[in-house]
């Protein structure tokens, strides 16, 4: 048995066993020397909510606001100190609220809209977003450029969440789930006030890595396909200067104007070849230099990836991907110092608490979306959000810059009578998740999770028994677009 078997056995143990936990699950060298240490049972103080959302990342900031807003009592629980996840730490731009109708040179649809637009206004009023900028090359790949400041978007979404009355738990890693039979009834949340159980109806899993999921005793795989990643923000930068580097090395191949430092018509978006010498050093370091920035002197978001080569769920071998990224990060600025004109002087502005991952369980639910499914542009009669985004066009793209839909079966955790999971633990193809993971989808995906926990918490209800025509009419209500 390799360890990595051996870790999922540990899990699914300490899951039988009641309020099982990962972290029962022994670190590298302590269980193959057979150690352990028996805990005594505990009695845990006790809250009650109708409706938990693990993790207020990307997907989960939204499924909170929507179930708050539906009038359920709404806890969030978050390992980090701060709302957002991967969308303030690993992306680029927002992919994507609209279709790709430059490409297709068809009528422009805003196919995303609800609580994702709402946030966007809100940050556009502090100075925090570019606008949905146009793409004026690589609008092939997306019609648009939407920018963040990634700090901002942490404190807007967290007034926003505090606003909506949802008791936020940040600084809180959730360790367990509380089960009768198939039905959660509770998760076990650790912070630095204790740990304490925490009982509710109804369940959204927004983890990314489906630890509550997990816990519950979802079926789920560990797909590992992709590289993990530290985007590092660099500072003291010209991006004019930049551009023009670009531009003399026969680029950009992606290319955006606007809204940087308050001014319109700026540079956001720019992508293209830096020199030979750069390219290779930067390939060393799974550097991609495709980047944005809101503010002058800034490049947001400087990728460098590294695929771990055991598991992104095990806490060693991310250990040593993190040191390993920390390198690569230090390594890629000093190449923009050496290489590229503008960046002389350029330093590491930000840098993410972790290593960020694309996937990491894939947890089954009721429906896969199929990679035809999205490329052919299929709707389903339970659709709860329009999208049209695929993160390798222009070699895959929706069919007729089109939209698919992400079906509410495809959120049920199947087998679990009161789970949802919504953000980058649905859909095993890799080919469709590189459409279902990107950030505005997860956001829909966290409306549409929200609403249908708080209503199944008000109908005191499964998440099979809830009807789809009243799902369907709250997120219409609640300003969702659909295509069918
Ligand atoms: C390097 C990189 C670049 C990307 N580039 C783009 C891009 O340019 N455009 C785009 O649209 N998409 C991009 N993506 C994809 C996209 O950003 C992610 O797929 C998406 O943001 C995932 O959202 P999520 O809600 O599933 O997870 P997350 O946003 O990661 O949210 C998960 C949250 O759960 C919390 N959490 C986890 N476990 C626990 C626990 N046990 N207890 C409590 N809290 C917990 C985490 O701290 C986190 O806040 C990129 C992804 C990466 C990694």
């Amino acid at each position: 048995m390799n360890r990595r078997e051996f870790s999922k056995q540990m899990l699914m143990v300490g899951m039988g066993v009641g309020a099982g936990s990962a972290m029962d699950t022994p670190a590298q060298g302590a269980s193959e020397r057979g150690n352990y240490y028996e805990e005594p049972a505990k009695k845990l103080p006790a809250r009650k909510f109708d409706v938990v959302v693990a993790g207020a990342g990307t997907a989960g900031v939204v499924a909170a606001l929507a179930s708050a807003r539906r009038g359920a009592k709404t806890a969030l629980i978050e390992a980090k100190g701060y709302p957002g996840g991967t969308v303030t730490e690993g992306g680029t731009a927002l992919h994507s609220f609209y279709n790709l109708w430059k490409a297709f040179d068809v009528e422009k649809r805003q196919v995303v809209r609800g609580i994702p637009h709402e946030i966007i206004s809100r940050l556009m009023k502090v100075g925090g977003c570019t606008g949905h900028a146009e793409m004026t090359r690589g609008f092939d790949f997306d019609s648009v450029c939407t920018a963040i400041d990634t700090e901002l978007y942490k404190l807007v979404t967290m007034q926003m969440l505090d606003e909506a009355g949802v008791f936020i738990a940040v600084n809180t890693l959730l360790t367990g789930a509380i089960m009768d039979g198939s039905r959660v009834k509770g998760v076990i949340a650790n912070s630095r006030s204790g740990r304490e159980a925490i009982y509710a109806r109804s369940f959204v899993d927004c983890t990314a890595y489906g630890d509550l999921a997990a816990y519950a005793g979802a079926k789920y795989t560990e797909p590992n396909d992709y590289a993990c990643c530290n985007s590092v923000g660099i500072g003291n930068v010209n991006i004019d200067k930049y551009h023009d580097f670009i531009k003399a090395n026969g680029g950009p191949s992606q290319l955006a104007f606007g809204i940087r430092s308050g001014q319109p018509d700026k540079i956001v978006r720019v992508q293209g070849p830096l020199g030979a010498e750069f390219a290779a050093e930067a390939g060393k370091i799974g550097m991609s230099s495709v980047t944005t920035t809101v503010h002058d002197n800034y490049l947001m978001f400087i990728k460098c990836n590294y695929k771990v080569p055991g598991s992104v769920i095990n806490r060693d071998d991310m250990a040593r991907a993190e040191l390993e990224v920390r390198k690569r990060m230090a390594k890629a600025v000093e190449l923009f110092r050496k290489y590229v004109p503008g960046c002389e002087k350029a330093f590491m502005a930000r840098t993410s608490p972790t290593l960020c991952i694309r996937r990491g369980r894939f947890i089954k639910c009721d429906y896969d979306i199929s990679h035809e499914d999205v490329i052919e542009g299929r709707h389903f009669d339970d659709d709860v959000m329009a999208y049209g985004f695929h993160d390798s066009a222009p070699r895959y793209q929706v069919k007729d810059g089109g939209t698919y839909g992400i079906p509410y079966k495809a959120l049920r955790v199947a087998g679990i009578e009161n789970l949802l999971v919504a953000g980058m633990m649905i859909t095993s193809d890799h080919r469709a998740h590189m459409s279902t993971r990107n950030t505005v989808s997860c956001m829909g995906q966290g409306q549409a999770a929200g609403t249908a926990a708080a209503l199944c918490a008000a109908k005191n209800c499964g998440t099979r028994e809830l009807s789809y025509s009243h799902l369907r009419q709250a997120l219409e209500n609640d300003g969702v677009y659909f295509e069918s």
